[in-house]
């Protein structure tokens, strides 16, 4: 059995503290991963980083508790106890389909999904202050999905998907890909806005599914990155920490399933976006995409 090395063993004891939440590890080096430009943090000049300013809005800005969605760690969602039911995989909750719609047809089919979810009020959020059912955004035939938590008060009040600060991120983190936003399909776990973008219950979750399956059946990517703990947790139905789910491919309604962090978390812990982006070259190797070239 060959030896385990002082670097294995501090990373696993780092995936250790991140496991249990511990996030403020001070870390003297640059990352060894080369982040792309549209994702690198300016260098602050004036400030330590916990206070940095904000020289670029999309990468640096401080988000304020309230105004950032609930991810605040990248686990299990909060109020997620062991005690609870595990959510079922997406693949449990409808037979999966039995043939592939045309992309010329894929438009009026999530029509047909949006119009059956109507003036929903199946699960609580319906009384829980929402102003929109944020149905998703993109193509319909995108080879890549990204899957989110739920909207924030930007996409209430927009009806549109990841149009906030963490949507401004996940723009530059489908950019640094090589693709265009309108390229892929974005959607949320839940479509209507927690309460204080708190985590969304067990029953808003599960009641939501429903229809994600559908639009993930329509638009058939090749590829699904769940941003986050709660995407992680109800697509593959699993109740695990986002370290032990990130690094491998999962499967869900016949497409493949990786996990990265949740753009609102990378907000708050911009080290953690080296991470994130080899999640994200894992994919692009999947699908063979060839990151922009960056001007000389
Ligand atoms: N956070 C999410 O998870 N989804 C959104 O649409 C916006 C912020």
């Amino acid at each position: 059995m060959s030896a385990v090395t002082l670097e294995q063993q501090l990373s696993a004891y780092v995936e250790y503290l991140r496991d249990m939440g511990v996030y403020d590890l001070y870390h003297r080096a640059d990352p060894i991963v080369s982040l792309p430009e549209s994702l690198r943090e300016k260098p602050s000049q004036s400030a330590p980083v916990e206070t940095r300013t904000n020289p670029v809005p999309s990468f640096t800005s401080t988000v304020s508790q309230a105004a950032a969605t609930s991810v605040i760690e990248p686990d299990a969602p909060a109020g997620f106890s062991s005690s609870m039911a595990k959510p079922p995989c997406l693949d449990l909750l409808a037979p999966l389909p039995t043939h592939i719609i045309p992309v010329a047809d894929r438009s009026a089919a999530l029509a047909a999904v949006q119009a059956e979810i109507g003036d929903c009020t199946r699960c609580p959020l319906a009384y829980a202050g929402r102003k929109t059912i944020v149905f998703g955004d993109g193509d319909p035939g995108a080879r890549l999905m990204f899957v989110g938590e739920g909207p924030g008060a930007d996409e209430d009040a927009s009806g549109v998907p990841f149009v906030g600060k963490a949507g401004q991120l996940l723009n530059n983190m489908i950019a640094a890909m090589g693709l265009k936003r309108e390229e892929v399909y974005i959607a949320n776990i839940v479509k209507c806005r927690p309460p204080a973008n708190r985590t969304p219950e067990f029953v808003e979750a599960t009641t939501c599914s429903q229809f994600l399956v559908k639009q993930i059946d329509i638009v058939h990517p090749e590829v699904i990155v769940a941003l986050g703990a709660t995407a992680a947790t109800y697509l593959l139905g699993v109740k695990q920490s986002l370290a032990s789910l990130r690094g491998q491919w999962h499967s869900v309604r016949g497409a493949k399933v990786a996990v990265t962090y949740h753009p609102a978390f990378l907000l708050r812990d911009p080290r953690q976006k080296a991470e994130a982006w080899k999640d994200l070259q894992r994919v692009m190797a999947e699908m063979k995409l060839a990151a922009p070239k960056r001007p000389s």
